[in-house]
């Protein structure tokens, strides 16, 4: 996709940060990050929204998946106290279409974690 910044970083046109890739998905750290960790997770084939990937929900599934991977390798994943109480944590986030708050139209999914200054907020 023409004109398309995370397209350029799946063709890697444009550096980043790469933290996973494979066949399908890369992920990279966010350029602005709004925690200790904050990684975006895309697939290579251009979907603008999370609406347009509707029908793919494979991919959709492997995104997410990469989700606790991710957080495990960078030490924001859910831990559980001896007494069952969880700890640490992160949010999984898309952003879609402009009543959604999504800047870049190109499908990613947003794992930020190590901080927590939105809990008891949606
Ligand atoms: P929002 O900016 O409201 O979170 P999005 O959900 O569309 O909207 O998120 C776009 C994200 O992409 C932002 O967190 C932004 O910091 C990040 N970003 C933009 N350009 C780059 C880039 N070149 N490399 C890494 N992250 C980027």
């Amino acid at each position: 996709m023409e004109n398309c910044i995370f397209c350029k970083i799946a063709e890697k046109k444009i550096p980043s940060a790469a933290v996973y890739e494979d066949e399908e998905l890369l992920a990279f750290k966010d350029i602005n990050p709004a925690a200790p960790v904050h990684l975006l997770v895309i697939p290579k084939q251009h979907y603008a929204t999370l609406q347009d990937a509707a029908g793919a929900p494979a991919l959709l599934g492997r995104m997410l998946a990469l989700a606790p991977r991710l957080a495990e390798e960078f030490g924001c994943a859910v831990g559980y106290d001896a007494d069952g109480t969880p700890s640490a944590g992160y949010k999984t986030l898309i952003n879609s279409g402009p009543d959604g708050g999504q800047e870049v139209y190109h499908l990613h999914l947003h794992v930020i974690g190590g901080a927590h200054p939105w809990r008891g907020q949606r």
